[in-house]
């Protein structure tokens, strides 16, 4: 894993240059506009941002994780019907069961079903 690097603190807006690297949202104090500091999931460097750029990259981040998740969910599930381990489908169905659990009660019923 390489580090992650910060980007020269420019207002994206305006073009002002920060000192540092803001550490959290911040107001330009050139322009007035909320400047987000972001790193999108393809990038090691966090840079400046706009409002919108930084909804852009939180659907990004979204994105990534909703199919790590899903990714997971299958794997989960073809080890409990294809796995010979008991410990294996312990394994996944607690993973399934902690999955649930995150998502919510209206997912509850699906697992359930699934199993
Ligand atoms: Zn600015």
């Amino acid at each position: 894993m390489s580090e992650i690097q910060n980007a020269e603190p420019v207002c994206p807006y305006c073009g002002f240059v920060f000192d540092a690297m803001p550490s959290r949202r911040r107001s330009c104090p050139s322009c007035k506009n909320a400047v987000y500091r972001k790193k999108r999931p393809t990038d090691r460097t966090l840079r400046l941002v706009t409002e919108q750029q930084a909804n852009e990259i939180e659907k990004e981040w979204a994105k990534i994780t909703e199919d790590k998740e899903l990714k997971e969910f299958d794997e989960w599930m073809s080890t409990i019907q294809t796995s010979n381990s008991h410990h294996e489908k312990m394994t996944a169905y607690h993973q399934l069961a902690l999955y649930f659990w995150r998502k919510g009660d209206e997912f509850r019923g699906q697992v359930i079903e699934c199993l």
